[in-house]
């Protein structure tokens, strides 16, 4: 059954059937990657990656644990502060373990190089990262995305776990958010 689009949503972007498939693909990737390796646990990067965590997560073939961190957002503006602060650290440590890192989107790339950096210091086995959506024209520091489901353009994207101002989230598909959302807020 097709869901009508909701009318604060400009257009889908990438539809539940694409989302379905580049998923299913990556999840392909990651278990043939850690097959031989063990030890793997996924860290979810909350609140956004909540859905495609557990997508991916259901798609993996191979054994792993679950995690999850939460950083500071944006709050309720579509522009970055720059600042990244932790809310929410992980349950058990890491030592010893291949770390996955699951992110809803890389845009200035500032929450994925502090999480590199974070992770330097738990003495995982590897830290390799994961995540759905990148916007390239918007990156202010360099960072290796190392498994990538879809380049995006410079546009405010909600759905399937991404939000504006705590809505949208459960939109089955990856949608643009209708300026006049924020214009008018
Ligand atoms: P970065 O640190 O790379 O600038 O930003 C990463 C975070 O910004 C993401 O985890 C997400 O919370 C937020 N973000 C960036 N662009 C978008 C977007 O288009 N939509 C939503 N919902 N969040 C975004």
């Amino acid at each position: 059954m097709t869901r009508p689009i909701d009318p604060l949503i400009d257009r889908v972007l990438i539809d539940e059937a694409q989302l379905d498939a580049r998923v299913t693909a990556m999840a392909a990737q990651i278990s043939a990657h850690y097959q031989a390796q063990g030890n793997l646990v996924l860290v979810g990067i909350l609140k956004g990656s909540f859905i495609f965590m557990a997508d991916l997560a259901r798609r993996l073939t191979i054994p792993h644990r679950i995690e999850f961190m939460a950083l500071s957002s944006y709050g309720d503006l579509s522009t970055s502060s720059g600042e990244v602060r932790m809310m929410l650290d992980l349950r058990r440590p890491v030592a010893g373990e291949h770390v996955l890192l699951v992110e809803d989107i890389v845009d200035t790339g500032l929450t994925l190089q502090y999480l590199i950096e974070n992770f330097r210091a738990r003495h995982a086995l590897s830290v390799a990262n994961c995540v759905l959506l990148s916007k390239p024209e918007r990156r202010k520091v360099q960072v290796q995305v190392d498994y990538l489901g879809f380049e995006i353009p410079d546009v405010w994207v909600v759905g399937y776990g991404l939000d504006y101002a705590e809505r949208f989230r459960t939109l089955p598909y990856i949608g643009v958010l209708s300026p006049s959302v924020y214009l008018n807020s």
